[in-house]
Order: structure tokens, then sequence, then C-alpha cells
């Protein structure tokens, strides 16, 4: 376990004062597991399995499915693996949908976890088509667009159940994507019941910060730097550590090495991103010591505006970087 720490240089994930940063990889397709092997990154933090229903022209069988999920984690060679149920609906229709003829109209309103639920012979066959590979791979599964306790704890009893039916002793172990402003009005809830979860910064900085997420990293104001965002990280972290449930953030922004430096000292741990990105934020996370980084991101919660923060941080990482 340790050599995956290393990166090409030979070095690992580790700031200054020892405290180990677990980097795993973002990707949506299988073929760039390869990517993040060569990354050197620690397994997937989010597979995100769209593709497999927005592509096909009709239903995917279970086996199919098991053969994806199968194939990507004989590749990784026993590190885990997290697969994220599909986040669709809205403007994401699979297609097959409309050619059975047999569902209703696509309702722009139901996307994500409410779409699964909906979808239900739909979300089974992913569910069990993951639950056939985790008999001899480390799977784990991430639930999207959590909106609360009720929807998720739904999801959790189909997963439970669907266990029980294929002979299984237990669930793997069962996460919840934090990226609706209501889950955090819920997380004790959401974290109580859940094994693990992943803050979605893409989403959860859109709907806080009512912009749109492609707009939102051109945007002066509108990133996941806002100081309300970050507030909302910290907040999660406090809930995870009362709680004992591991928080992990797999955004977009956890591979920009300002941001990452910023999440390490809101006391985050483990970061999903990019496997293009690891080399540059392992190099900016050895530079930094967890101790100050932690004063930063107090610093930055108590800023006025993105711009300030952003400005904090460069300027602290110059120095930090700068320093023997
Ligand atoms: C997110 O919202 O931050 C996230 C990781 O999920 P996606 O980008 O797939 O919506
Ligand atoms: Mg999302």
């Amino acid at each position: 376990e340790v050599a995956n720490l290393w990166d090409d240089a030979g070095e690992p994930s580790v700031t200054t004062d020892g405290v180990e940063i677990t980097l795993v990889g973002n990707v949506g397709r299988p073929e760039e597991i390869a990517s993040v092997l060569k990354s050197k990154l620690s397994g997937v933090g989010l597979f995100r399995t769209e593709f497999l229903f927005l592509e096909a022209a009709e239903r995917p069988s279970t086996d199919t499915q098991a053969e994806v999920y199968g194939g990507m984690a004989s590749c990784l060679g026993g590190l885990p693996m997290v697969v994220r149920t599909f986040d669709l609906g809205g403007d994401k229709q699979p297609p097959f949908l409309f050619t059975e003829g047999s569902e209703q109209d696509a309702n722009l309103f139901v996307r994500g976890l409410r779409f699964s639920l909906a979808e239900g012979r739909l979300f089974e066959s992913q569910i069990r088509a993951i639950l056939k590979v985790t008999r001899t791979a480390d799977l784990r599964i991430l639930l999207p667009m959590v909106v609360g306790l009720d929807g998720f704890a739904r999801a959790v009893a189909v997963i439970e159940r669907i266990a029980v039916e294929c002979g299984l002793p237990r669930t793997p172990p069962i996460g919840a994507m934090i990226e609706t402003p209501a889950s955090l009005y819920a997380l004790d809830q959401i974290l109580d019941l859940a094994d693990f979860v992943a803050i979605g910064t893409n989403d959860l900085t859109q709907y806080m910060l009512a912009t749109e997420r492609g707009l939102a990293d051109k945007s002066e104001d509108c990133s996941a730097m806002h100081p309300a965002v970050l507030q909302a990280i910290r907040q999660i972290v406090a809930a995870g550590v009362r709680l004992q449930c591991p928080v992990s953030v797999c955004g977009e922004e956890a591979g920009n090495p300002d941001f990452a430096c910023l999440l390490v000292g809101l006391g985050i741990r483990e970061l999903s991103l990019s496997p293009s990105q690891a080399g540059v934020v392992r190099q900016a996370i050895r530079a930094i010591d967890s101790k100050s980084a932690q004063a930063i991101a107090e610093q930055a919660i108590a800023c006025g505006n993105t711009s300030d923060v952003r400005a904090l941080v460069a300027r602290w990482r110059s120095g930090a970087t700068e320093s023997p």
C-alpha cells in the first residue's frame, strides 16, 4: 500500500510535517484506468458510469455492465474503485428509455438519485452488476445527488435487498455524494448511515453560488474557493470526525494545487482528481505543512470573496515553496 503513495519522482504525497494525503483518480471511461496507474494513484475515487447508459442503443444487461466493472477492477490489481451509480435524468436521458416506449416522457425535474429511484429496474441492474464484481474486487458504491436521508436510505435499502438476493453476507461500503445545499442540512443523518461521503465541488459550488458549473471556474467570484463553499466543506469534515465517517473531495477543483492545499487545511485527507493533475498536486502537498494550511484555511473562510481567497493562498504557497 505504501508503494501507491509514490509518484514518478519517487516521492510520497505527504506534507512536510508528515500528514499523508491519499490521492485517487476520477475516471469517466474504462480506458482511463491506464492514466490512474501511470500517475501512481491509490485507486479510483470516482468512476462516472453515465457513458454506459447515454451511449447505449439498448438497455445494457447486468452482465455487460459487470464485464466493464470487472475489467477495470482487474486492471487496478487490488486497488479500490468507487463506482458512482448513474447520475442521469434532466438533460441526460438514456436513449433506450424512449425507444422502449414503456417509460414516461422525460421529466426534466427528475435527476440524480431521484431518477435512480424512479427508474428502479435500471438502478437495480446496475447494483446487481456491481455486486457481482464485489466478490472478487474492492468496489465501493457511491450515490449521487443525495438531498436528504429519505432518498439515500431508500437507495441503501435497495442495495441491501439485492445483496441478500445475491447471497452476499454484506453490502460493499456505500457512500453519499455531498453536492446539494439541502444535504448540508441533513449531514448528521446522512453521515450516520453512510460508510463514507465524497464532496462534489462541481455541483455544490454551482448550487450554493447560483451559477453554472461550466462557468464557475472562469468567473472571478464563483468558484469552489468561495468562502461559503469552504465553510460548507469545514462543516462536512467536522461531521465526518464526529460520526467517524471518512470524507473525501472529488470535484474537478481537487486537481487545482491551490485548492488542494486549502482542502488539506480544512482537514481533508483524501482527494479524487483528474489523473493528469496528480503530479502537480503531489508536489504542492509536499511543500506545505498541515498546521499552516489549517491557519490559512481559517483565514480563507473569513475572507469576503473568492479573489481574496485566491490571493491569500497564492501568497502563502509561494512562500511555502521558497522556504528551504
Ligand atoms: C461534482 O459534482 O463535483 C462531481 C464530482 O460529480 P459530477 O462532476 O459528475 O457531477
Ligand atoms: Mg455532481
